[in-house]
């Protein structure tokens, strides 16, 4: 998909957003929604989603989205780190599918980085369990 691409209500971010496709939750307001990533790259990796639909990416948003957004990242992110203790943080966000993005609903990626530990590659692999993630979830709510 283009840069330009029209929103499709149908993408997966939308279905859980509408509670019509399951997620493992880590925070959630009237504004924004965080959850585990089912593909992880590390383990900790998740997203964050404005929960109003419309934009497909960070050039399609609207400027009233974006402080509450970056503010939830980096909310979840500061408990990511204080659950998993991870030796880095990435933040990451694509825009347009020749930059790497699978998801047409504006997201942020939290990738909690390990030393010694390798990063998977982006949107690939298999997915991990519900079981493993929600434990990870567990543990990131209670550090929020
Ligand atoms: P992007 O490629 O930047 O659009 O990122 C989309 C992300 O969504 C990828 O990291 C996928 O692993 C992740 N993803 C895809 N489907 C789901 C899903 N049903 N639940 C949680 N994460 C998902």
């Amino acid at each position: 998909m283009s840069l330009n691409e029209i929103y499709d209500p149908n993408n997966i971010f939308a279905k859980i957003i509408r509670g019509d496709m399951p997620c493992v939750k880590v925070f959630e307001d009237g504004s924004y929604l965080a959850f585990m990533d089912i593909f992880p790259q590390t383990e900790g990796h998740c997203l964050v989603i404005p929960k109003t639909e419309g934009a497909t990416n960070l050039l399609t948003a609207p400027a009233s989205m974006l402080s509450g957004l970056i503010e939830t990242t980096r909310k979840v992110a500061a408990a990511v780190v204080a659950a998993l203790e991870p030796d880095g943080v990435r933040i990451a966000q694509f825009n347009g599918s020749l930059a790497g993005q699978t998801v047409f609903h504006l997201h942020m990626h939290i990738l909690p980085v390990y030393e010694g530990r390798s990063i998977a590659p982006h949107a690939g692999g298999s997915p991990a369990s519900a079981e493993a993630l929600e434990l990870l979830a567990d543990k990131i709510r209670r550090a929020m």
